[in-house]
Protein backbone atom coordinates (compact mmCIF):
# COMPACT_ATOMS: atom_id res chain seq x y z
CA UNK A 1 0.00 0.00 0.00
CA UNK A 2 1.64 3.40 -0.96
CA UNK A 3 1.99 5.69 1.95
CA UNK A 4 0.82 9.28 2.51
CA UNK A 5 2.83 11.81 4.68
CA UNK A 6 1.73 14.69 6.75
CA UNK A 7 3.04 16.55 10.02
CA UNK A 8 0.20 15.78 11.45
CA UNK A 9 -3.17 13.43 11.10
CA UNK A 10 -6.35 14.39 12.94
CA UNK A 11 -8.64 11.59 13.58
CA UNK A 12 -12.45 12.72 13.61
CA UNK A 13 -13.72 16.38 11.76
CA UNK A 14 -16.12 16.89 14.34
CA UNK A 15 -15.68 20.14 16.22
CA UNK A 16 -12.07 19.30 18.52
CA UNK A 17 -10.76 17.54 15.24
CA UNK A 18 -11.56 20.46 12.52
CA UNK A 19 -10.51 23.42 14.99
CA UNK A 20 -7.05 21.63 15.63
CA UNK A 21 -6.88 20.83 12.44
CA UNK A 22 -7.53 23.98 11.33
CA UNK A 23 -5.00 25.81 13.57
CA UNK A 24 -1.81 23.62 12.89
CA UNK A 25 -2.71 23.89 9.16
CA UNK A 26 -2.71 27.69 9.41
CA UNK A 27 0.57 27.57 10.30
CA UNK A 28 1.86 25.41 7.45
CA UNK A 29 2.15 22.41 8.31
CA UNK A 30 0.45 19.23 6.22
CA UNK A 31 -2.28 18.21 8.19
CA UNK A 32 -4.92 15.04 7.61
CA UNK A 33 -8.21 15.37 8.64
CA UNK A 34 -9.36 11.90 8.37
CA UNK A 35 -13.40 11.31 8.97
CA UNK A 36 -15.12 8.41 8.91
CA UNK A 37 -18.44 9.46 7.59
CA UNK A 38 -18.61 10.90 3.77
CA UNK A 39 -19.65 14.38 5.00
CA UNK A 40 -18.53 15.48 8.85
CA UNK A 41 -21.64 15.78 11.41
CA UNK A 42 -23.62 13.08 9.24
CA UNK A 43 -24.16 10.78 11.74
CA UNK A 44 -24.24 13.20 14.72
CA UNK A 45 -27.43 13.01 16.86
CA UNK A 46 -26.14 15.66 18.87
CA UNK A 47 -29.14 18.70 19.82
CA UNK A 48 -26.62 21.76 18.42
CA UNK A 49 -27.19 23.68 21.42
CA UNK A 50 -23.99 26.34 21.66
CA UNK A 51 -23.00 29.56 23.32
CA UNK A 52 -23.28 32.36 20.82
CA UNK A 53 -19.76 33.43 22.47
CA UNK A 54 -18.53 29.80 21.23
CA UNK A 55 -20.32 30.48 17.74
CA UNK A 56 -18.64 33.85 17.28
CA UNK A 57 -15.69 32.60 17.74
CA UNK A 58 -15.21 30.24 14.95
CA UNK A 59 -15.96 32.86 12.58
CA UNK A 60 -18.74 30.44 10.84
CA UNK A 61 -21.30 32.47 8.64
CA UNK A 62 -24.61 32.94 10.65
CA UNK A 63 -26.45 31.33 8.10
CA UNK A 64 -25.37 28.05 9.96
CA UNK A 65 -27.44 29.29 12.98
CA UNK A 66 -31.13 27.50 12.94
CA UNK A 67 -32.48 29.68 16.20
CA UNK A 68 -31.19 32.46 18.64
CA UNK A 69 -32.13 30.78 21.95
CA UNK A 70 -32.55 33.77 24.54
CA UNK A 71 -33.97 31.33 27.02
CA UNK A 72 -33.88 28.06 28.98
CA UNK A 73 -36.96 26.51 30.40
CA UNK A 74 -35.91 23.58 33.58
CA UNK A 75 -39.33 21.66 34.64
CA UNK A 76 -38.46 19.97 37.95
CA UNK A 77 -40.91 17.82 39.79
CA UNK A 78 -41.39 21.03 42.13
CA UNK A 79 -42.03 23.55 39.47
CA UNK A 80 -40.05 25.43 36.86
CA UNK A 81 -37.56 27.99 36.13
CA UNK A 82 -36.91 30.41 33.19
CA UNK A 83 -33.40 31.46 32.95
CA UNK A 84 -31.89 33.92 30.61
CA UNK A 85 -29.65 32.29 28.10
CA UNK A 86 -27.06 33.50 24.97
CA UNK A 87 -27.12 30.40 22.58
CA UNK A 88 -27.91 29.46 19.09
CA UNK A 89 -28.84 26.15 17.76
CA UNK A 90 -27.39 24.44 14.90
CA UNK A 91 -27.81 21.44 13.14
CA UNK A 92 -24.77 19.43 13.42
CA UNK A 93 -24.32 18.39 9.77
CA UNK A 94 -24.24 21.36 8.35
CA UNK A 95 -22.05 23.19 11.66
CA UNK A 96 -19.54 20.40 11.47
CA UNK A 97 -19.31 20.51 7.50
CA UNK A 98 -18.68 24.27 7.76
CA UNK A 99 -16.20 23.83 10.33
CA UNK A 100 -14.42 21.37 8.22
CA UNK A 101 -14.49 23.83 5.57
CA UNK A 102 -12.85 26.56 7.66
CA UNK A 103 -10.10 23.78 8.22
CA UNK A 104 -9.75 23.08 3.85
CA UNK A 105 -9.82 27.09 3.57
CA UNK A 106 -6.38 26.71 5.82
CA UNK A 107 -5.03 24.11 3.76
CA UNK A 108 -5.79 21.07 5.76
CA UNK A 109 -6.77 18.37 3.79
CA UNK A 110 -10.33 16.54 4.45
CA UNK A 111 -10.28 12.79 3.65
CA UNK A 112 -14.13 11.83 4.32
CA UNK A 113 -15.35 8.44 4.21
CA UNK A 114 -12.09 7.00 5.94
CA UNK A 115 -12.31 5.13 9.21
CA UNK A 116 -8.96 5.12 11.16
CA UNK A 117 -8.55 1.32 11.77
CA UNK A 118 -5.42 1.50 13.89
CA UNK A 119 -2.55 3.55 15.15
CA UNK A 120 0.82 2.42 16.03
CA UNK A 121 3.93 4.16 16.40
CA UNK A 122 7.19 2.93 15.04
CA UNK A 123 10.71 4.15 14.32
CA UNK A 124 9.63 7.37 16.11
CA UNK A 125 6.63 8.19 13.55
CA UNK A 126 3.09 7.82 13.93
CA UNK A 127 1.57 4.88 11.15
CA UNK A 128 -1.84 5.57 10.50
CA UNK A 129 -4.42 2.34 9.08
CA UNK A 130 -6.93 3.41 7.07
CA UNK A 131 -8.01 2.79 3.26
CA UNK A 132 -4.51 4.32 3.20
CA UNK A 133 -1.55 4.07 5.20
CA UNK A 134 -0.21 7.53 6.50
CA UNK A 135 2.73 8.27 8.67
CA UNK A 136 2.99 11.98 10.44
CA UNK A 137 4.80 13.16 13.00
CA UNK A 138 2.02 13.49 15.36
CA UNK A 139 -1.31 11.85 15.68
CA UNK A 140 -4.38 13.91 17.25
CA UNK A 141 -7.04 11.78 18.50
CA UNK A 142 -10.43 13.75 17.73
CA UNK A 143 -12.61 10.56 17.49
CA UNK A 144 -15.39 10.77 19.83
CA UNK A 145 -15.99 9.28 23.42
CA UNK A 146 -15.59 5.40 21.71
CA UNK A 147 -11.88 6.74 20.91
CA UNK A 148 -9.26 4.69 19.58
CA UNK A 149 -6.76 6.07 22.31
CA UNK A 150 -8.22 4.24 24.82
CA UNK A 151 -8.55 0.99 23.01
CA UNK A 152 -5.39 1.14 21.86
CA UNK A 153 -3.04 3.11 24.39
CA UNK A 154 -4.98 3.22 27.31
CA UNK A 155 -5.31 7.21 27.54
CA UNK A 156 -7.98 9.55 26.72
CA UNK A 157 -12.04 8.88 27.81
CA UNK A 158 -12.20 5.70 29.76
CA UNK A 159 -16.09 4.45 29.45
CA UNK A 160 -17.58 3.14 32.52
CA UNK A 161 -20.68 2.39 33.92
CA UNK A 162 -20.70 5.20 36.22
CA UNK A 163 -19.34 7.57 33.88
CA UNK A 164 -21.23 7.49 30.50
CA UNK A 165 -24.31 8.98 29.55
CA UNK A 166 -26.24 6.73 26.98
CA UNK A 167 -28.54 9.18 24.96
CA UNK A 168 -31.26 9.08 22.15
CA UNK A 169 -32.58 11.76 20.17
CA UNK A 170 -34.90 11.99 17.56
CA UNK A 171 -35.77 15.13 15.15
CA UNK A 172 -39.35 15.91 14.68
CA UNK A 173 -40.61 17.63 12.22
CA UNK A 174 -42.62 20.95 13.40
CA UNK A 175 -42.35 23.63 10.06
CA UNK A 176 -41.97 27.30 11.24
CA UNK A 177 -42.54 26.83 14.95
CA UNK A 178 -42.14 29.65 16.98
CA UNK A 179 -40.63 27.96 20.01
CA UNK A 180 -37.31 29.85 21.12
CA UNK A 181 -35.97 28.23 24.11
CA UNK A 182 -34.45 25.27 25.38
CA UNK A 183 -36.54 23.17 27.53
CA UNK A 184 -35.14 20.81 30.31
CA UNK A 185 -37.39 18.20 31.18
CA UNK A 186 -36.07 16.53 34.94
CA UNK A 187 -38.09 13.79 36.29
CA UNK A 188 -37.94 10.15 37.22
CA UNK A 189 -40.21 9.31 34.37
CA UNK A 190 -37.96 10.25 31.88
CA UNK A 191 -34.19 10.05 33.55
CA UNK A 192 -33.12 8.48 36.88
CA UNK A 193 -30.25 10.52 36.27
CA UNK A 194 -30.02 12.69 33.31
CA UNK A 195 -32.95 14.32 31.85
CA UNK A 196 -35.03 15.08 28.75
CA UNK A 197 -34.92 17.93 26.24
CA UNK A 198 -36.61 20.26 23.77
CA UNK A 199 -33.98 21.79 20.95
CA UNK A 200 -36.17 24.06 18.40
CA UNK A 201 -34.76 24.07 15.42
CA UNK A 202 -36.51 26.26 12.47
CA UNK A 203 -38.64 23.53 10.83
CA UNK A 204 -37.80 20.82 13.47
CA UNK A 205 -37.15 20.38 17.31
CA UNK A 206 -34.66 17.54 18.31
CA UNK A 207 -36.14 16.04 20.87
CA UNK A 208 -33.92 13.41 23.61
CA UNK A 209 -33.00 11.96 26.54
CA UNK A 210 -30.19 10.89 28.27
CA UNK A 211 -29.61 8.99 31.53
CA UNK A 212 -25.96 7.35 32.96
CA UNK A 213 -25.81 3.78 31.64
CA UNK A 214 -25.41 2.50 35.51
CA UNK A 215 -28.95 4.10 36.55
CA UNK A 216 -30.44 2.92 33.65
CA UNK A 217 -33.70 0.68 34.26
CA UNK A 218 -35.23 0.56 31.12
CA UNK A 219 -35.00 0.16 27.27
CA UNK A 220 -33.81 4.45 26.97
CA UNK A 221 -36.06 3.94 23.62
CA UNK A 222 -39.08 3.43 25.57
CA UNK A 223 -37.98 6.79 27.69
CA UNK A 224 -38.08 8.82 24.54
CA UNK A 225 -41.82 7.47 23.46
CA UNK A 226 -42.62 8.18 26.77
CA UNK A 227 -41.48 11.44 26.35
CA UNK A 228 -42.99 12.08 22.64
CA UNK A 229 -46.62 10.37 23.18
CA UNK A 230 -47.32 10.05 27.31
CA UNK A 231 -45.79 12.51 29.42
CA UNK A 232 -48.19 15.40 29.53
CA UNK A 233 -45.60 18.20 29.75
CA UNK A 234 -44.02 17.14 26.53
CA UNK A 235 -46.49 14.95 24.58
CA UNK A 236 -49.16 17.59 24.37
CA UNK A 237 -46.51 19.53 21.97
CA UNK A 238 -45.04 16.78 20.29
CA UNK A 239 -47.62 13.78 19.71
CA UNK A 240 -48.56 13.03 16.31
CA UNK A 241 -45.96 15.01 14.41
CA UNK A 242 -43.74 13.51 12.41
CA UNK A 243 -40.26 11.90 13.16
CA UNK A 244 -37.79 12.64 10.37
CA UNK A 245 -34.66 10.35 12.08
CA UNK A 246 -33.78 8.66 15.53
CA UNK A 247 -30.71 7.98 16.66
CA UNK A 248 -28.66 7.03 19.99
CA UNK A 249 -24.97 7.80 21.45
CA UNK A 250 -22.73 7.99 24.22
CA UNK A 251 -21.84 11.03 26.27
CA UNK A 252 -18.78 11.17 28.51
CA UNK A 253 -19.51 12.19 31.90
CA UNK A 254 -15.92 12.21 33.83
CA UNK A 255 -12.56 13.98 32.57
CA UNK A 256 -10.11 11.64 31.08
CA UNK A 257 -6.70 11.07 33.81
CA UNK A 258 -4.24 11.70 30.61
CA UNK A 259 -5.16 13.49 27.18
CA UNK A 260 -1.06 12.56 25.91
CA UNK A 261 1.06 10.55 25.12
CA UNK A 262 4.03 9.05 22.59
CA UNK A 263 3.70 11.12 19.92
CA UNK A 264 -0.28 11.55 20.78
CA UNK A 265 -2.71 14.44 22.25
CA UNK A 266 -6.47 13.82 22.70
CA UNK A 267 -9.20 15.80 22.72
CA UNK A 268 -13.35 17.02 22.93
CA UNK A 269 -15.25 13.99 23.92
CA UNK A 270 -12.63 11.31 23.01
CA UNK A 271 -10.72 12.99 25.88
CA UNK A 272 -13.94 13.31 28.18
CA UNK A 273 -14.40 17.47 28.13
CA UNK A 274 -17.96 17.08 28.39
CA UNK A 275 -19.98 18.86 31.09
CA UNK A 276 -20.80 15.87 33.41
CA UNK A 277 -24.16 17.74 34.47
CA UNK A 278 -25.51 18.65 31.56
CA UNK A 279 -23.80 16.88 28.66
CA UNK A 280 -22.89 19.91 26.69
CA UNK A 281 -18.79 19.36 25.37
CA UNK A 282 -19.03 21.51 21.81
CA UNK A 283 -18.12 24.43 23.51
CA UNK A 284 -15.38 22.50 25.64
CA UNK A 285 -14.05 20.50 21.95
CA UNK A 286 -13.64 23.25 19.71
CA UNK A 287 -11.39 25.30 22.93
CA UNK A 288 -9.31 22.45 23.56
CA UNK A 289 -9.50 21.78 19.51
CA UNK A 290 -7.88 25.07 19.34
CA UNK A 291 -5.32 24.06 22.51
CA UNK A 292 -3.95 20.89 21.15
CA UNK A 293 -3.67 22.56 17.59
CA UNK A 294 -1.22 25.39 19.12
CA UNK A 295 0.73 22.44 20.95
CA UNK A 296 0.98 20.19 17.64
CA UNK A 297 2.41 23.51 16.19
CA UNK A 298 4.94 24.75 18.44
CA UNK A 299 6.38 20.70 18.77
CA UNK A 300 6.52 20.91 14.96
CA UNK A 301 8.47 24.60 14.94
CA UNK A 302 10.84 23.13 17.43
CA UNK A 303 11.20 19.60 16.60
CA UNK A 304 10.62 18.35 19.99
CA UNK A 305 8.18 15.50 20.00
CA UNK A 306 9.61 14.27 23.09
CA UNK A 307 6.63 13.40 26.08
CA UNK A 308 8.06 16.45 27.88
CA UNK A 309 6.99 18.78 24.64
CA UNK A 310 3.46 17.01 24.69
CA UNK A 311 2.71 17.22 28.32
CA UNK A 312 2.03 21.30 28.64
CA UNK A 313 -0.91 20.19 26.62
CA UNK A 314 -2.24 18.87 29.70
CA UNK A 315 -1.01 20.81 32.10
CA UNK A 316 -2.47 24.38 29.75
CA UNK A 317 -5.65 22.58 29.62
CA UNK A 318 -6.02 21.83 33.54
CA UNK A 319 -5.42 25.64 33.90
CA UNK A 320 -8.41 26.62 31.73
CA UNK A 321 -12.17 27.78 32.36
CA UNK A 322 -12.93 24.61 30.54
CA UNK A 323 -11.44 22.23 32.50
CA UNK A 324 -12.22 23.92 36.04
CA UNK A 325 -15.94 24.10 35.08
CA UNK A 326 -15.92 20.25 33.90
CA UNK A 327 -13.92 19.17 37.04
CA UNK A 328 -15.68 21.22 39.41
CA UNK A 329 -18.75 19.65 38.06
CA UNK A 330 -17.72 15.77 38.10
CA UNK A 331 -16.65 16.00 41.54
CA UNK A 332 -20.49 17.25 42.43
CA UNK A 333 -21.48 14.47 40.39
CA UNK A 334 -19.71 11.94 42.23
CA UNK A 335 -20.78 13.21 45.33
CA UNK A 336 -24.16 13.34 44.08
CA UNK A 337 -24.04 10.00 42.95
CA UNK A 338 -22.90 8.41 46.42
CA UNK A 339 -26.16 10.72 48.11
CA UNK A 340 -28.52 9.29 45.60
CA UNK A 341 -28.50 6.05 47.58
CA UNK A 342 -30.41 7.73 50.13
CA UNK A 343 -32.31 10.66 47.99
CA UNK A 344 -33.68 9.31 44.83
CA UNK A 345 -33.88 13.17 43.48
CA UNK A 346 -29.72 13.81 44.05
CA UNK A 347 -29.61 14.31 40.51
CA UNK A 348 -32.20 16.75 40.23
CA UNK A 349 -31.38 18.93 43.29
CA UNK A 350 -27.78 19.03 41.55
CA UNK A 351 -28.57 19.93 38.56
CA UNK A 352 -31.11 22.95 40.23
CA UNK A 353 -28.13 24.03 41.98
CA UNK A 354 -26.23 24.06 38.93
CA UNK A 355 -28.55 25.98 36.67
CA UNK A 356 -29.85 28.15 38.80
CA UNK A 357 -26.19 29.44 39.89
CA UNK A 358 -25.95 28.58 43.52
CA UNK A 359 -22.50 26.29 42.90
CA UNK A 360 -21.32 28.98 40.84
CA UNK A 361 -22.09 31.51 43.48
CA UNK A 362 -20.93 29.42 46.21
CA UNK A 363 -17.48 29.09 44.40
CA UNK A 364 -16.92 32.74 44.32
CA UNK A 365 -17.22 32.99 47.96
CA UNK A 366 -14.89 30.75 48.45
CA UNK A 367 -12.04 32.22 45.91
CA UNK A 368 -13.18 35.52 47.98
CA UNK A 369 -12.47 34.05 50.90
CA UNK A 370 -9.13 32.40 50.01
CA UNK A 371 -8.21 35.55 48.83
CA UNK A 372 -5.28 37.28 50.83
C1 LIG B 1 -27.76 13.15 21.91
C2 LIG B 1 -26.68 14.17 22.16
C3 LIG B 1 -27.02 15.51 22.31
C4 LIG B 1 -26.02 16.46 22.55
N1 LIG B 1 -26.37 17.78 22.63
C5 LIG B 1 -25.42 18.71 22.83
C6 LIG B 1 -25.74 20.10 22.84
O1 LIG B 1 -26.88 20.51 22.60
N2 LIG B 1 -24.74 20.99 23.10
C7 LIG B 1 -23.47 20.58 23.33
O2 LIG B 1 -22.60 21.44 23.58
N3 LIG B 1 -23.12 19.28 23.29
C8 LIG B 1 -24.05 18.34 23.04
N4 LIG B 1 -23.69 17.02 22.95
C9 LIG B 1 -22.28 16.65 23.11
C10 LIG B 1 -21.54 16.99 21.81
O3 LIG B 1 -22.18 16.32 20.74
C11 LIG B 1 -20.08 16.55 21.90
O4 LIG B 1 -19.52 17.00 23.11
C12 LIG B 1 -19.26 17.13 20.74
O5 LIG B 1 -19.78 16.69 19.50
C13 LIG B 1 -17.80 16.71 20.86
O6 LIG B 1 -17.10 17.02 19.71
P1 LIG B 1 -15.85 16.12 19.25
O7 LIG B 1 -15.31 16.76 18.05
O8 LIG B 1 -14.98 15.87 20.42
O9 LIG B 1 -16.48 14.69 18.92
P2 LIG B 1 -17.56 14.27 17.83
O10 LIG B 1 -18.48 15.40 17.54
O11 LIG B 1 -18.14 12.99 18.34
O12 LIG B 1 -16.70 13.97 16.53
C14 LIG B 1 -15.91 12.82 16.41
C15 LIG B 1 -15.76 12.54 14.94
O13 LIG B 1 -14.84 11.47 14.77
C16 LIG B 1 -15.32 10.59 13.76
N5 LIG B 1 -14.69 9.29 14.01
C17 LIG B 1 -14.88 8.47 15.07
N6 LIG B 1 -14.08 7.39 14.99
C18 LIG B 1 -13.38 7.52 13.83
C19 LIG B 1 -12.39 6.72 13.19
N7 LIG B 1 -11.95 5.58 13.73
N8 LIG B 1 -11.88 7.14 12.02
C20 LIG B 1 -12.29 8.30 11.45
N9 LIG B 1 -13.23 9.11 12.03
C21 LIG B 1 -13.76 8.73 13.20
C22 LIG B 1 -16.83 10.62 13.95
O14 LIG B 1 -17.53 10.21 12.80
C23 LIG B 1 -17.07 12.10 14.29
O15 LIG B 1 -17.28 12.89 13.14
C24 LIG B 1 -24.67 16.06 22.69
C25 LIG B 1 -24.32 14.69 22.55
C26 LIG B 1 -25.32 13.77 22.27
C27 LIG B 1 -24.93 12.33 22.07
Amino acid sequence: MPEKRADVVVIGAGPAGSTAARVIAKRGFIVMLVEKENNPGAASVCAGGIPMKTFRETGLSTDVIEKFIPEGAYYYPWGEQHLKLNHISVCRNLFDRKLAEKATEEGAELRSGMLVEDVRVKNDRVVISAREKIESELVVFADGPNTLAYRKFGIGFKPRADTTYVSVACEIEWRENSLNCFEFHYNHAISQWGYGWIFPKRNTVNVGVGCLYSKLSKNIIELLHYMLNKYPPTARKLSGRRMLWTGSALIPAAPAERIFGERMLVVGDAAGMVDPVSGGGIEHAINAGRLAGDVCVNALEEGDFSLSSLAVYQNLWRKTEDHAHIDLNHSLSSMFLYLSKFDRNAYIKMAFAVNSGIIRNLMTMVRLFMMK
